[in-house]
C-alpha cells in the first residue's frame, strides 16, 4: 500500500497550473516549396502552349487576345484549385497537430491538456443544473512493476488500462491520462450512486488480471469520486476534491472512495488556501514590517531585519508561522521571496532617497537556496533598485545548510561573490558545529532568542552566549543576539561584547511608516543626511 505518493504533491498543482498554459502549436504556413507541388505549374505550361497554338493559327489579334483569356481562365482555375488543395491540407495538418497536443503519446488517450478542455465544458454543463461526475483512478504499486519488471513491461500494462476502462464508459464519457499510472474519467448525468457504481465496475475491470509479454500481471488501483453540482460548481475543483478522495480510498480497503468534506475537508481547506496564498502574493497581500538592528558599537541602527505580513482580506493581519510552512509545502517560495526583496530593496531605496542608508535582511527558505536561479535574480532586482549589493543581507538557518549542503553552499557563494551578505538564523537551534558553519561563505552569526532569552539569572545560558560569541569572533563574523527582551540582558550583552542587538527591547517590527517615525524620534539629526 502507497501512502506516501509524492507524485499528487505535483500532480494536482501541475495541472492547475496546466489550465493557464494551454497554447496550442501554431499553423504550419505554407512555404515556396509546398506551392510547387501544386499544379500551377502544369496550369502555367498549358497555358504557355495554348498560346502557342493560337499563335500557330495566325488568327490574328482575335485570336491572340482569345488565346490569352483562355490562358488566364486556365491559370485562374489552376489557383483556385490550388487554394483549396492548401486549404485542405492546412485544415488536415492543423487538426493533426491539435490531435497530437492532445493525445497522451503512450496510450493514445487524451491527455493533461484535453481534461482541462473537458473540464471547461463540464463547467458550462454544471452552470445548466446538470450533474458531472469525475473520478481519479491510480494504479497500485505501478513503480515496483517499472522497477521490478522494467519499464517495457510498465508501458504496455500501461497501455492496456484504457481499452479496459472504456468497456464501462457510454459515447459522451471522457477518459483521459493525467499522467503516470493516473487516468481520470468525466462522466454526465450521474447521481452519488451512479458514481459509485461506475467506480467499482472500473475497479473491478482493473483488477481482471493483464497478459503483458508472456505474463499475467494482476494489479489493485484506487478511485476517487466528486460529483458536481453537489461538491463543486467548477469541474476543476471536482479533479481536486476526486484527487483527495482518491487518498482516501488508498487509505481504506475497499479501493473507491467518494468525496466526503468531513473526511477530506482538510485537504480541501489546504488546496483553498494555497490558492489563496497564490492569490496574494501576485496581488500585493504581502507586506514587510522592519525590526531595527542596533550596533552596541556606535550605538546606531544600521540595519533592519524585513519580516514578512500577509494582509488576508477576510483574516485580517496573518504572521508567517501560519503561512510559510504552507508557501514551502506548495512550491510558493520561489515568488514569494521574490516579493518580499522587491519590497524590502523598494524600501530601502526610499529610505536612502531620504538621506538614509540601512542594510535590509531578508530570512530565505531551503527551496531558494537549492534554486540555480536565485543569485540572478537577487542580481536582477538589486540593479532594479539602484541597490548597492552590500546593502543586502540573506538570512538563512543552519537546518537549512545541512539537507543539500553542497547546492546551498553553491548558491550562497555565487551570493557572497556578489558582495551580498549572510547570515545564520536562528543559530544553536539546529546540530551544527560553529566551525563546520563558518566553512561557509557566511558574515554574521544570529543566536536563537532562546539562549538570548535565558542569559540573565543562568550561568549556563550566560557561558553558551560567552562562548559562541568568541567563536564568532575568531572566525571573523558579526555577532548578532536576537530576543532583546529587557535593559540587563542588553546591558550584559554590551559588556560581552556582542556586536548586534536585536529585540523588543530595542523595537517591536514596525510597518515601514512607523520605523521611519521611530528613527526619526531617535536620531532626528541622524536622519538629515543627504
Ligand atoms: P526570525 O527570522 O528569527 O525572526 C525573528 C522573529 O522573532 C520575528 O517573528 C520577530 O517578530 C520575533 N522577535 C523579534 N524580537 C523578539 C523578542 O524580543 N522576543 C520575542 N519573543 N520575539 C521576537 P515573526 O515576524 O513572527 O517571524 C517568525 C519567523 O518567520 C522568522 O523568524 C523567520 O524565520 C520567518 N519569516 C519571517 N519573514 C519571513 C520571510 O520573508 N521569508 C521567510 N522565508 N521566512 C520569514
Ligand atoms: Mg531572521
Ligand atoms: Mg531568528
Amino acid at each position: 500500500m502507497r501512502t506516501n505518493r509524492p507524485r499528487h504533491a505535483w500532480g494536482i498543482d501541475a495541472l492547475v497550473r496546466e489550465v493557464h498554459r494551454r497554447d496550442l502549436p501554431a499553423m504550419p504556413r505554407p512555404s515556396w516549396s509546398d506551392l510547387a507541388r501544386y499544379p500551377l505549374a502544369p496550369a502555367a505550361a498549358v497555358a504557355v502552349a495554348l498560346g502557342g497554338i493560337v499563335r500557330e493559327a495566325d488568327g490574328g489579334p482575335a485570336m491572340v487576345l482569345a488565346g490569352v483569356v483562355m490562358a488566364g481562365v486556365v491559370m485562374a482555375g489552376a489557383l483556385v484549385v490550388t487554394g483549396a488543395r492548401l486549404r485542405a491540407r492546412d485544415v488536415a495538418a492543423l487538426a493533426d497537430s491539435r490531435r497530437q497536443a492532445r493525445t497522451d503519446e503512450l496510450t493514445g488517450l487524451p491527455n493533461r491538456r484535453s481534461v482541462f478542455e473537458a473540464l471547461a465544458a463540464a463547467d458550462d454543463r454544471l452552470g445548466a443544473g446538470e450533474s458531472v461526475a469525475v473520478l481519479v483512478l491510480d494504479l497500485d504499486r505501478f513503480k515496483e512493476v517499472n522497477n521490478s519488471l522494467g519499464h517495457g513491461v510498465g508501458d504496455a500494462l500501461l497501455r492496456q488500462v484504457g481499452p479496459r476502462l472504456a468497456r464501462e464508459l457510454r459515447s459522451g464519457d471522457v477518459l483521459a491520462r493525467l499522467g503516470g499510472d493516473e487516468f481520470v474519467v468525466l462522466a454526465s448525468d450521474l447521481d452519488g450512486e451512479g458514481a459509485a457504481a461506475l467506480a467499482a465496475r472500473l475497479l473491478a475491470e482493473l483488477r481482471q488480471p493483464f497478459g503483458v509479454g508472456g505474463m499475467t500481471l494482476t494489479v489493485d488501483a484506487g478511485v476517487g469520486v466528486a460529483i458536481g453540482p453537489v461538491h463543486s460548481v467548477s469541474a476543476e475543483e471536482l479533479l481536486q476534491l476526486a484527487d483527495l478522495a482518491l487518498h482516501s480510498a488508498k487509505a481504506g480497503r475497499g479501493g473507491v472512495a467518494v468525496y466526503d468534506d468531513e473526511r477530506d475537508g482538510s485537504g480541501r481547506r489546504r488546496i483553498e488556501a494555497v490558492e489563496q496564498l497564490r492569490a496574494g502574493i501576485a496581488g500585493g497581500q504581502l507586506v514587510l514590517h522592519y525590526q531595527p538592528k542596533l550596533d552596541l558599537g556606535t550605538d546606531e541602527v544600521e540595519g533592519v531585519e524585513a519580516l514578512v505580513r500577509w494582509e488576508h482580506p477576510t483574516r485580517g493581519l496573518v504572521y508567517p508561522d501560519q503561512f510559510i510552512g504552507l508557501a514551502e509545502s506548495a512550491g510558493l517560495m520561489a515568488p514569494m521571496t521574490t516579493r518580499v526583496i522587491e519590497l524590502a530593496l523598494a524600501q530601502c531605496r526610499s529610505w536612502a532617497d531620504r538621506g538614509r542608508w540601512l542594510t535590509v535582511a531578508v530570512n530565505v527558505s531551503p527551496s531558494n537556496l537549492v534554486d540555480e536561479q536565485f543569485p540572478g535574480e537577487v542580481a536582477r532586482l538589486l540593479a532594479a533598485h539602484d541597490v548597492p549589493s552590500g546593502v543586502l543581507v540573506l538570512e538563512v538557518t543552519e537546518s537549512i545548510l545541512m539537507e543539500d549542503r553542497d547546492r546551498a553552499v553553491g548558491v550562497l557563494t555565487r551570493l557572497r561573490d556578489a558582495g551580498v551578505g549572510v547570515s545564520i538564523d536562528d543559530y544553536g537551534t539546529g546540530y551544527s558545529s560553529l566551525a563546520y558553519l563558518a566553512t561557509l561563505p557566511v558574515t554574521e552569526l544570529k543566536l536563537d532568542r532562546t539562549f538570548v532569552g535565558e542569559m540573565t539569572g543562568s550561568l549556563r545560558a550566560e557561558s553558551i552566549v560567552t562562548s559562541t560569541l568568541q567563536l564568532a569572533h575568531a572566525m571573523g563574523l558579526t555577532f548578532v543576539a536576537e530576543g532583546v527582551e529587557d535593559q540587563a540582558t542588553l546591558d550584559t550583552l554590551t559588556f560581552l561584547g556582542c556586536d548586534v542587538v536585536q529585540g523588543y527591547h530595542v523595537s517591536r517590527p514596525l510597518p515601514p511608516e512607523q520605523l521611519w517615525a521611530w528613527l526619526c524620534e531617535r536620531a532626528p539629526e541622524g536622519i538629515a543626511l543627504a
